[in-house]
């Protein structure tokens, strides 16, 4: 597939078009950023680490019948996507307290939850993401009932399916988020699963493998990606021994 002209550029991935109108190419950047933009970083290679790590997570949940916008990877930085209409709720699951949870509810980081929450937040930087529920889904027809029904279901399965993939790695899946974009009548996951956009801890030492590194200036951010790719990949290849 030919890649054509820049269709849009967010802060830490470009969409390029394609000579087939279903399809995009998504580039991984190597910008890092935090709190709504405000803070502005660069991590050699992290642009190349993350399209590896969501693409195996992609490939991962396709093989557990969740349906995503990944079609292939097509260099290092890129994976060739479906071209979807973004959904402008962002999905957020949660197993550990951590991140807003400590700042809105005053819980305690580390503290395993009762039961995975579900939350969604409107999808828009200029309010900074605020928390909705699936009532103000309906009120301003972000999306059908039937669409909400089904982010929630599809989070949970992702969670489901995900969590005790990170455990066989000895990783803690804390927290992550979700978008997801409409393809012809279904409902795909779309944008990118890594550590920019999930809570990744060894499960333990406790040590943050994720984009709060970043954020709360603990360098060792590349490192951290790095070592979410070896143990992604490293489990993989020994798995293929063993069987
Ligand atoms: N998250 C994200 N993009 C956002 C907001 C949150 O990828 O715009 C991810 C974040 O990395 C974490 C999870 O969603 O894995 C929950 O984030 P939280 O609500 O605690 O907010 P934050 O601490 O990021 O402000």
């Amino acid at each position: 597939m030919e890649k054509l002209d820049l269709f849009l550029e967010g802060r830490t991935k470009r969409l390029y078009r394609t000579d087939n109108e279903n399809f995009l190419i998504l580039e991984f950047k190597d910008n890092a950023t935090a709190f709504d933009g405000q803070k502005k970083g660069k991590i050699e290679g992290k642009g190349a680490i993350n399209n590896q790590i969501s693409s195996h997570l992609f490939k991962y949940l396709e093989s557990h019948h969740v349906a995503t916008h990944f079609d292939r990877s097509v260099s290092p930085t890129e994976m060739l996507v479906k071209k979807v209409e973004i959904i402008p709720i962002e999905v957020v699951v949660r197993n550990v307290v951590s991140g807003r949870m400590v700042t809105l509810y005053g819980w305690k980081e580390g503290e395993e939850l009762k039961c995975p929450v579900v939350e969604y937040y409107l999808k828009d930087n200029s309010l900074s993401d605020p928390m909705i529920n699936e009532s103000h889904v309906m009120a301003f027809e972000l999306a059908e009932a039937e669409e909400v029904k089904a982010l929630n279901r599809i989070a949970r399965k992702v969670n489901v399916i995900l969590r005790p993939f990170f455990d066989r790695r000895e990783l803690l899946l804390v927290d992550f988020k979700l978008e997801f974009g409409r393809h012809k009548n279904y409902l795909l996951v779309a944008d990118e699963i890594s550590p920019d956009t999930c809570r990744i801890w060894d499960k333990k030492s406790k040590k943050k493998l994720d984009r709060d590194r970043f954020r709360k200036d603990m360098g060792g951010v590349k490192d951290a990606y790095q070592e979410v790719l070896t143990r992604i990949v490293g489990a993989e290849s020994s798995q293929s021994v063993i069987t």
